[in-house]
């Protein structure tokens, strides 16, 4: 941690980047957290940002508040200013505010992903830039950086086309693609991010860029993956996939038959292709008038499935999970994907969560047994979800642009949820770690970026890639943010200490990120000397 750029140094103003002119050497300083701003500073924003500039403590706080609102309402950000952006060129100007005033910058969307408060700095708003632009012929969509997946489902479904989407189409498509992304076709199409074919995106020197694989392809690697590590990104360019023939939905038990339906469920994963997605919650959800009368109060079993074919083919599919034991509901059916949320049934509305994931490299009898020990129907247990993912399939493979997702080695994934409320700040977690504790022996060393839920130690966020990506993202991230400016939410550290960092021959010029040069190769080597280091230790 003390390696960070400038953690050593007392913070100091950093320089306003001007997008059109040379950048400016590096100066090797965090961005200080500041509660207020010149108003006559926050009046040159307002004439230069198309949306709403907000700040706090003025008389447009209960707007600011308003706007900075998460859809998780277990985090509720502070920050000194908000801009809700409009445009990229907002955006810019937000980006340049910020690093003129030595500020910190974070990005909303949703805020489905809000897992730690942001409470100075500026929060760029992106919900007005929801643009989506379909281009039947190519197979792609230009998406706003504040689309929601329900956007793009319905404007690429008249096309016979369908986007990498996730559980909820409610869940913001950037931040969702940025942290890799999984989803009903994820095991046959791979993650969200493996389709990604350019961003655009602001970076620390507020300068707009358009990245692809051939413009700046070290940039292009880490932003996919790297989630918001690198600067706001404004619009994304997707592939779409021809939309399939879909049986899905879910099988419902109750909770006395959690050990036959797990271990079933575990048996009959090992005998799925690429068609078909799976998932499976053990759901403990409140004795309230929402929830559906049998599943009220009491430990259900909620198994997911999504297959990419005809109902018949699924029928005889399902057969194993129907026959293991009698079922509540039963709803997979033939449906078309604009109905996908029907699978999951994850929360519409905004609601409290505290979350913590995990990746697994196999599931076997003993680690089902681990689980229903600390979960299953004699366990008490604050939390609402512990749900386990298939992953495989496309996800375990190289994609055809390589990016920087984590966790595709996993084998299946683990969420846990509960409700993030005060009265239960200590048990929510401790019930959380013990699920993970419990299963530790099978969890694997790498975490999709999407389920590390509020985890916020850096280091730890950093540990959830492979070595070799970390080495290249925090590479990245010292050439495009080395002032740390992105430095809320799950983002990498830029990996150069305060000492390399004076030398600002090797950190090189912003402007020349484009080219893989000298410089990124003398990082390249830091970070390698750095982690064999730490290898040893
Ligand atoms: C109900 C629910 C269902 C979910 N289902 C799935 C699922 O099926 N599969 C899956 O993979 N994940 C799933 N998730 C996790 C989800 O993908 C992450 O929480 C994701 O970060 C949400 O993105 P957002 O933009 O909606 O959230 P936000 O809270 O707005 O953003 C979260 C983070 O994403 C980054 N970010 C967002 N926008 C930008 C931007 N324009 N530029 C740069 N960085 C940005 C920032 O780091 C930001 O802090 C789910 C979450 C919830 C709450």
């Amino acid at each position: 941690m003390s390696e960070i750029a400038g953690a050593a140094q007392p913070a100091q103003p950093a320089q306003p980047a001007q997008p059109a002119q040379p950048a400016q050497p590096a100066q090797p300083s965090a961005p200080r957290r500041a509660s207020r701003c010149d108003p006559a500073v926050v009046r040159r924003l307002r004439t230069a940002v198309h949306g709403p500039v907000l700040v706090r403590d003025a008389d447009d706080d209960a707007a600011l508040q308003l706007e900075a609102a998460a859809w998780n309402l277990a985090t509720t950000h502070r920050p000194t200013v908000v801009v809700g952006a409009t445009c990229a060129a907002d955006v810019v100007a937000a980006v340049r505010f910020a690093r003129a005033e030595g500020l910190a910058v974070a990005v909303q969307g949703t805020g489905h992903g809000a897992s730690s408060p942001f409470c100075d700095g500026v929060l760029v708003t992106t919900r007005r830039m929801a643009e989506v632009t379909v281009d039947a012929e190519r197979r792609t969509a230009r998406v706003g950086a504040g689309a929601v997946w329900r956007d793009v489902v319905a404007a690429a479904a008249p096309h016979g086309l369908a986007p990498l989407s996730g559980s909820a189409s409610g869940v913001g498509v950037a931040g969702f693609t940025l942290g890799g992304g999984i989803g009903l076709l994820s095991r046959k199409h791979g993650f969200a991010a493996d389709h990604v074919r350019s961003l655009d995106v602001v970076t620390a020197d507020a300068r707009l860029r358009h990245v692809d694989a051939r413009t700046e392809p070290d940039l292009f690697w880490a932003l996919r993956g790297g989630k918001g590590s690198f600067g706001v990104v404004t619009a994304l360019e997707l592939d779409l996939v021809e939309l399939p023939e879909l049986t899905a939905g879910a099988i419902v038990y109750a909770g006395e038959h959690a050990a036959t339906v797990l271990h079933t469920w575990r048996e009959w994963c090992g005998s799925l292709t690429d068609d078909t997605s799976t998932s499976v919650a053990l759901l403990r959800l409140p004795d309230a008038p929402m929830v559906p009368e049998q599943l009220r109060g009491v430990l259900t079993l909620h198994v997911r499935v999504a297959h990419l074919g005809a109902q018949a083919e699924a029928d005889r599919l399902l057969e194993p999970l129907r026959s293991c034991a009698p079922s509540l509901v039963d709803d997979v059916v033939a449906r078309p994907y604009t109905d996908a949320d029907a699978v999951h049934r994850d929360p519409v509305d905004p609601s409290p969560s505290w979350e913590l994931g995990a990746g697994l490299t196999a599931l076997d009898r003993d680690a089902v047994d681990a689980l229903l020990a600390v979960a299953g129907p004699t366990a008490r247990l604050p939390l609402v979800v512990v749900e386990l993912r298939l992953m495989g399939g496309a996800m375990g493979r190289e994609p055809e642009r390589p990016n920087a997702v984590a966790g595709r080695d996993t084998a299946f994934s683990l969420m846990t949820i509960g409700p993030g409320v005060p009265a239960l700040r200590d048990a929510v977690p401790a019930a959380a770690r013990a699920v993970h504790e419990a299963l530790s022996p099978w969890r694997s060393r790498t975490t999709l970026t999407n389920w590390l839920g509020h985890l916020d130690d850096r280091e730890a966020v950093c540990a959830s890639w492979t070595f070799d990506q970390q080495a290249r993202l925090r590479a990245t991230k010292t050439l495009v943010d080395p002032w740390d400016v992105f430095s809320h939410g799950h983002s990498v550290l830029p990996s150069v200490s305060a000492a390399d960092l004076a030398d600002t021959e090797l950190l090189g010029e912003p402007d020349r990120l484009g080219a893989p040069t000298a410089v990124g190769a003398r990082y390249w080597d830091v970070h390698q000397a750095r982690w064999a280091r730490r290898r040893q230790r």
